[in-house]
This record gives C-alpha cells, sequence and structure tokens, in this order.
C-alpha cells in the first residue's frame, strides 16, 4: 500500500511532553508481563459482577480485574457503576492502574443532537464542535472517558446503513468536521473535567464495503486508499485525537485488525502519532473467520505486531500474549509500546491523579440533559435540515395558516427522530414533528393529524438497539389512509412525515432498496391525489431513492433524525423562523443501481453524453445524482459572479486569491455555504473530476452582496502522486465556485515547476 506518504497537512502533534513521559515510564518499569497485557485489554461492561445475576463470565472478569489485568471497561454508564468498578481495581490490583471507561457516544449523550450524518449537513463548523462538547459534558458526567466517535469512513454507498454515522462521501468535509468533532470532544486539553478521550474510526476503508453490505471485503488501490479515505485520518491524528479504532473489513487481502503497514508504519510511524490504537469488537478473534488467521493466538499475534494495541471483548490478548512473548513471536518492545500508549492517554485524562475523576453525582445529576444543551441541540437540528425542493413556494407555511393536516408514521412519534446509535437517548424523549407543529402555529390554525400507515411492527420498545430491534415492517396496513385522505382534503396544506424507521440506518443494517418501506408510497400518492399543497418531510439516516415522490411533490424537507429537539426545529424551519441552509454531504441518487454514487469520482476515457451511445453512464437513468453533493436550497436565491484569480499562473509553492461576489438577491436574511471546487487536469495519477477543497459558510442580509475570498496554496493542490509521496505536479488545474458540486461558474489556472 505504500507508506511514503509526507504531508498532506502540517503536522501539529503535542509536542513530547517528557514529564508525561517519565511518568509513564516509572509506572511502566513496575508492571510485570501479566499486568502490561492487562492494559491492553478491553471488556464489556454490561454485567453484574456482585450481583445477584452475577454469571461466570461476570466472575471471571471480577477476578480479572482484581489481579489488574483489564485496562478498560466499555458500555459502563453510570456514576455508581463506574466508581464500583474502579474500586475493584484500587483496593485490590497490586499497581492500582486506573481503568479507562468507554462508551459510543455518536451524537449526543442523552440531550440527542442529529446524527453524525445530518449534522455535517450543516456544514458549520462550530456548531459541530459545540455539540460534541455538549456530548462530552454529558458523558463526562456521567462517569466515562472515553467515546467511540468520530467515525470519519467516507461513505459512497446509500445502501451501507452505517452511512448515518460519518460526514458523508467527501474526503475534505470529513477531515474538517472529524477534527471540530475531536477538538469538541477533547477541548484545549484531556485533563479538564468536561473533555472526554476521542477516538478515530474505523482504521480504514470500512465505508467503502462492496456492494454496501455490512462488514463486506473492501478492494480499493492505493492511490484512492491515500488521496481518498486516509486524508481525514491522518488530519484526526495531526490533531491529537486519543485513540483510533481500527476495522472489521479487510483491505486487498489484509485485514485492517492485523495492517501492519497501515497501523505500526504508517500511522504510529510516518505521521508520529502517539495514542492507542483498539481493535473494533472482537475483530482480532474475526481474524480466523477472515481466513488470515489459523487460530486466536496467531490472531493475537498478528494483531499486536500490526500495532492494535487493546482488544476489545475477543479475549486473544489475554488468552495468548504472554506465550508468545516467550515464544519470541512477539517483541516484549512492541508490548510496551502499547501500554506506554495506554498509559500515555490515562496521564492524559488525569485518572492517575484520581481515578475517580469523573464519578461525581451532583454533575450526574445537574450537567445531563440540561434546559441549555436542549436549546442548543434545536440550534444545531434546524441548523442540520437540507430543504431539496421548494417549487411553488409552499414554504414557509404562515403561522396563522387556517389549517394543517399533518400525516404519515414519523409525524407524531417521540421516538424515531433520535435515531440510532442514541446512547442514554430515553425511549419516546423526543419532540415529534407533531408537537412541534402545534406549539408554532396561531390558536386558531386548525390541526388535523393522521397517521395513515404504520411503517413498522411491533413498535421500538424503551432499551432496543440496533443489534436487539427486530424490524419487521408493516406492508398490509394500509386502513388508516382513508382518514388521512379526509383529513388531507380539509386541510390549506398537508405536512407529510415520512422515511424510515429509526434503526433501519446504523450498524448490520445495510439495504438493497432505499426506497419508502411499508405502505408510505401508497400513502404519499394518494394524499398527493386529493391536495396537492404537499410539504414532505423526510427522516431517515440514508440518501433515500426519492425517484417516485421527486417530480410531483411540490416541496421537500430533508430532516434525518435530528435528536431531542426534532419537531420544534423542524417547525422553525416550516414556519420560516429559520431559513434553512443545510447542504447535503452525499449524494442522492436517481436509483439505488447507481450507488455507490459520488460526486468526486473520475471521468473515464467516455465520460460524455453524446451522440455516441457506448459512454459511461446507463441506458436506462441519467448517470447523476438526483440531488448532487452540496446541494441545498433556501427561502432565498443567491447569485454567484465575477469569479477572479489574482494570477493564472503560480508556481508549486505559490498561492492564489481567489473572489467571488455573491448576492442574496432575495427579500429575506439566509445564509449560503460558498464550495470551492478544484480538478487538477492531467497527473501521474488521475485526479477526480473535481474535489472540494474549501467553503465558507456567511450570512447575508436581503438584498446584499459580498465579496468572499479563498487562498489556493499547496495543499489544496497536492495528492499522493505516482511517486507514492504528497506532492504538488505542475499542469493545468481547474477552479469552480458556487452552491453546490454542479456548479459551473469556472476559471483555471497553471502550476509551473
Ligand atoms: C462498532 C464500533 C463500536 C463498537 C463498540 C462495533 O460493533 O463497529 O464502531 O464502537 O462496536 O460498541
Amino acid at each position: 500500500l505504500g507508506c511514503k506518504d509526507k504531508t498532506p497537512t502540517k503536522t501539529t502533534l503535542t509536542p513530547v511532553n517528557t514529564q508525561l513521559e517519565q511518568r509513564v515510564d516509572s509506572v511502566l518499569a513496575l508492571m510485570h508481563l501479566n499486568e502490561k497485557i492487562g492494559q491492553l485489554v478491553q471488556y464489556n461492561g454490561r454485567w453484574d459482577a456482585t450481583g445477584p445475576s452475577a454469571n461466570k463470565s461476570d466472575q471471571y472478569k471480577l477476578e480479572k480485574l482484581k489481579k489488574g489485568e483489564v485496562g478498560s471497561m466499555l458500555n459502563i454508564t453510570s456514576v455508581a457503576t463506574t466508581r464500583e468498578t474502579q474500586k475493584i481495581v484500587m483496593e485490590h490490583s497490586r499497581l492500582k492502574i486506573p481503568l479507562i471507561f468507554a462508551y459510543d457516544v455518536i451524537h449526543g449523550y442523552k440531550t440527542i443532537f442529529p446524527i453524525p450524518l445530518g449534522e455535517s449537513a450543516s456544514w458549520d463548523l462550530d456548531i459541530i464542535q459545540q455539540s460534541a462538547a455538549i456530548a462530552a459534558k454529558e458523558t463526562a458526567a456521567s462517569g466515562i472517558h472515553w467515546t467511540f466517535a468520530p467515525m470519519i469512513d467516507i461513505s459512497r454507498d446509500a445502501r451501507w446503513g452505517r452511512i448515518m454515522e460519518g460526514a458523508g462521501e467527501d474526503t475534505y468535509l470529513n477531515s474538517v468536521i472529524g477534527v471540530a468533532r475531536i477538538k469538541g470532544f477533547q477541548g484545549e486539553d484531556l485533563s479538564l473535567p468536561h473533555t472526554i478521550a476521542a477516538c478515530a474510526k474505523h482504521f480504514a476503508g470500512y465505508g467503502l464495503a462492496e456492494s454496501g453490505r455490512e462488514y463486506n471485503t473492501v478492494n480499493i488501490g492505493e492511490h484512492e486508499l491515500h488521496n481518498a479515505i486516509l486524508p481525514p485520518f491522518k488530519a484526526a491524528a495531526n490533531a491529537g485525537v486519543a485513540t483510533f479504532m481500527n476495522a472489521f473489513n479487510e483491505i486487498d487481502g489484509i485485514p485492517a485488525t492485523g495492517h501492519k503497514v497501515l497501523q505500526r508504519d504508517l500511522l504510529k510511524g510516518n505521521w508520529n502519532w502517539n495514542g492507542f490504537v483498539v481493535s473494533d469488537w472482537g475483530s482480532i478473534a474475526e481474524m480466523q473467520v477472515h481466513g488470515y488467521a489459523e487460530d486466536k493466538k496467531q490472531a493475537a499475534e498478528l494483531a499486536l505486531n500490526a500495532g492494535s494495541d487493546m482488544d476489545m471483548e475477543s479475549f486473544s490478548y489475554e488468552g495468548f500474549l504472554e506465550t508468545l512473548v516467550n515464544e519470541g513471536k512477539v517483541s516484549i518492545a512492541h508490548i510496551d509500546d502499547a501500554v506506554r500508549r495506554v498509559l500515555r492517554v490515562k496521564f492524559e485524562l488525569g485518572l492517575f491523579d484520581d481515578p475517580y475523576k469523573y464519578c461525581d453525582e451532583t454533575r450526574e445529576k445537574n450537567d445531563i440533559y440540561t434546559t441549555e444543551h436542549l436549546e442548543i441541540a434545536r440550534d444545531v437540528a434546524k441548523k442540520s435540515i437540507v430543504l431539496l425542493k421548494n417549487d411553488s413556494k409552499l414554504l414557509p407555511i404562515s403561522k396563522t395558516v387556517k389549517s394543517i393536516a399533518v400525516i404519515g408514521p414519523l409525524a407524531d412519534s417521540k421516538d424515531e427522530p433520535l435515531g440510532n446509535w442514541r446512547a442514554k437517548g430515553e425511549y419516546n424523549s423526543a419532540v415529534s414533528l407533531l408537537e412541534g407543529i402545534k406549539n408554532a402555529v396561531s390558536p386558531s390554525t386548525k390541526i388535523y393529524y393522521e397517521k395513515g400507515v404504520a411503517l413498522t411492527i411491533p413498535t421500538v420498545k424503551p432499551g432496543d438497539n440496533q443489534f436487539s430491534h427486530p424490524l419487521k415492517f408493516n406492508n398490509t396496513d394500509t386502513w388508516g389512509i382513508h382518514a388521512a385522505l379526509e383529513a388531507a382534503k380539509k386541510a390549506d396544506i398537508v405536512v407529510l412525515a415520512v422515511g424510515e424507521d429509526a434503526y433501519q440506518s446504523g450498524e448490520g443494517r445495510s439495504q438493497t432498496n432505499i426506497s419508502f418501506f411499508g405502505r408510505q408510497q401508497d400513502l404519499i400518492d394518494a394524499v398527493y391525489k386529493v391536495n396537492k399543497n404537499v410539504v414532505v418531510v423526510l427522516m431517515n439516516g440514508r440518501p433515500m431513492d426519492l425517484s417516485a415522490i421527486n417530480d410531483k411533490i411540490p416541496s421537500i424537507l430533508e430532516c434525518w433524525f435530528l435528536g431531542s429537539e426534532s419537531g420544534h426545529a423542524i417547525a422553525d424551519v416550516v414556519f420560516g423562523d429559520y431559513n434553512p441552509s443545510g447542504k447535503l454531504p452525499v449524494s442522492f441518487p436517481r436509483h439505488v443501481g447507481q450507488e455507490p454514487l459520488y460526486y468526486n469520482h473520475k471521468n473515464t476515457g467516455r465520460p460524455y453524453n453524446s451522440k455516441i451511445v457506448t459512454y459511461s453512464g446507463y441506458t436506462d437513468t441519467a448517470k447523476t445524482a438526483l440531488y448532487p453533493f452540496g446541494y441545498g436550497l433556501s427561502y432565498t436565491r443567491f447569485d454567484y459572479h465575477n469569479l477572479s484569480l489574482n494570477t493564472s499562473e503560480i508556481s508549486k509553492d505559490g498561492k492564489i486569491n481567489l473572489t467571488v461576489e455573491v448576492t442574496n438577491t432575495g427579500d429575506v436574511d439566509g445564509e449560503e455555504v460558498i464550495q470551492l471546487y478544484i480538478r487538477d487536469i492531467a497527473a501521474s495519477v488521475t485526479r477526480p473530476i473535481k474535489e472540494l477543497k474549501g467553503f465558507k459558510k456567511i450570512k447575508f442580509e436581503a438584498g446584499e452582496t459580498k465579496t468572499i475570498a479563498f487562498t489556493i496554496d499547496a495543499e489544496m493542490l497536492q495528492f499522493y502522486t505516482a511517486n507514492k509521496i504528497w506532492e504538488v505536479e505542475p499542469g493545468t488545474f481547474h477552479v469552480w465556485v458556487g452552491g453546490d458540486s454542479a456548479t459551473t461558474l469556472k476559471s483555471e489556472f497553471k502550476v509551473t515547476e
């Protein structure tokens, strides 16, 4: 795979802290081999170690904790249990090395923010950082030190359920959003009381699972890996992310968990990153199933030697590392390096100074799910909404409209908006769309609510997640359609909430079909027949195939799963208190058969849609997206003009000042995401037809014109070339600026030697 990778961004790694390193070494010097290996073991903590339902495995874990042979626990989520578990180690183990407690805090802890894909549609790095900071504050208040987030896997395939967990298809967007999330979680300094360690995952390539099928093989060439997949991870390493998680997938025959070139050589070697790598759940032992390791023992050997530092729940390290060291198959230097990395993060968190530092019931009571957090969740949610279509300007709806029919299986749901990976988000705790609308309209507005159809049977129960919630779609239930039509007929306007079940996307939730499940399409068609004034509100975790509704429905609002304040946030946009400003972080296809679909693809030798029959398209569908990456409307319009460059030729390390004028031509204020795309026309390795290289989210008053400036520099132009290094190659470049990736406002320049 090559790993001479030099750049692509400046190294901002925290300088070596000699005092910290000395403290780490002083602990390491005291440790016996079993204790060292123990630091590399992570157990699931959904257990009842001392309680009445303690089973054999619980008792086994308890004994290991007492011996100091466990380094970390995951899924313990209360101060009381954290304290009780930490106490076992503090009171019984020889060296009293504190445990680090981890949990999947993906889009909020108890105050739930939009799913990461939805939040990424805000293109607002400040609010993204702020939401991660609030998640960290609530997580820390619960006794937890470490979240398994952000996911920065490039996801180009709407069939893959985990597309909901990241920032979508673009490399640059994933890089900057990933860094914003890391900064939010980790703050200025990990030792501060409201910060937690972050985890850049999944290293690497997981989002490119073949045919969008969960956990599937990834076959990706070296250049694509370095240019498209790795930069967000490099950016995370540079931002000082405390941990990485490797991945379930293999890449070109090598499981990511056993990938020495990626983990030991590139991440820890060339990138000089000093945090630790945790395996994915059981992924070390799974290398047997991949057909890469003969047995668990060899799996442990391959993983440790490849640079996987901590074993999440596969029991391979605790079972075999000692023997492997004694047999000379794993060096003590590698073990020490892994242990040092784990200890370093524990020191940075301040756990050696106070192992109970996050165990504070007062904070647990006062810092979680506060009014202030909910207000911010509403702000983030409204900024994550994308207006896809508003043909006859049905939106915004006047608050004094006479009547609204609120229809659809998701319209009064207080649970779906929380989405998957909802941490401690409580069952049925979100503000439903119906509630949001009721709270917004004038007392004289009549609201007719009808569910129409049910999406699933049975509905979700408290405590469910994607691993336990059985998804059974309701394909027969049409009894409510009649009542829905009566409501639609009576109303001036219909708000129709359709989309996906909260657990339709997420881990293990791949689909071959991305259109409406259950009888939702029948409901949409029937309602539209009786009332043409339909606003479709979509709630979903992946791009959907909207082809069956797009031609007729006049207004479509993409609302993802927006979290605790969903209904309020949607009402803010529906009634015009907030002018929508979100832009798609993923392409929406015309048909699932186009997937994987992404804007920054290569050109092929036959790209044109000309008179030749054999061009690289489809015979039954256009090859373009229905809604392209970066797209999103507003209640106003933005016009772009006077794109200009201060020079048309620079040297490889030169800079160009680009300016463009943007005018808000409508009569309301609004925000626009001004996007900069670049293409290297010919290179030693073919380059995408355009790539996002910068963006600015700017507020405009009605009628206002602003001149927006970008600096084009080597960082934007370089790539992983045929020389297997990051460098700028001379030649012609095209540059576009606009409100989405399909913009045609273009200029060009030359780079000379
Ligand atoms: C997922 C990870 C997650 C881990 C722990 C795995 O199944 O792939 O992303 O962090 O479980 O819950």
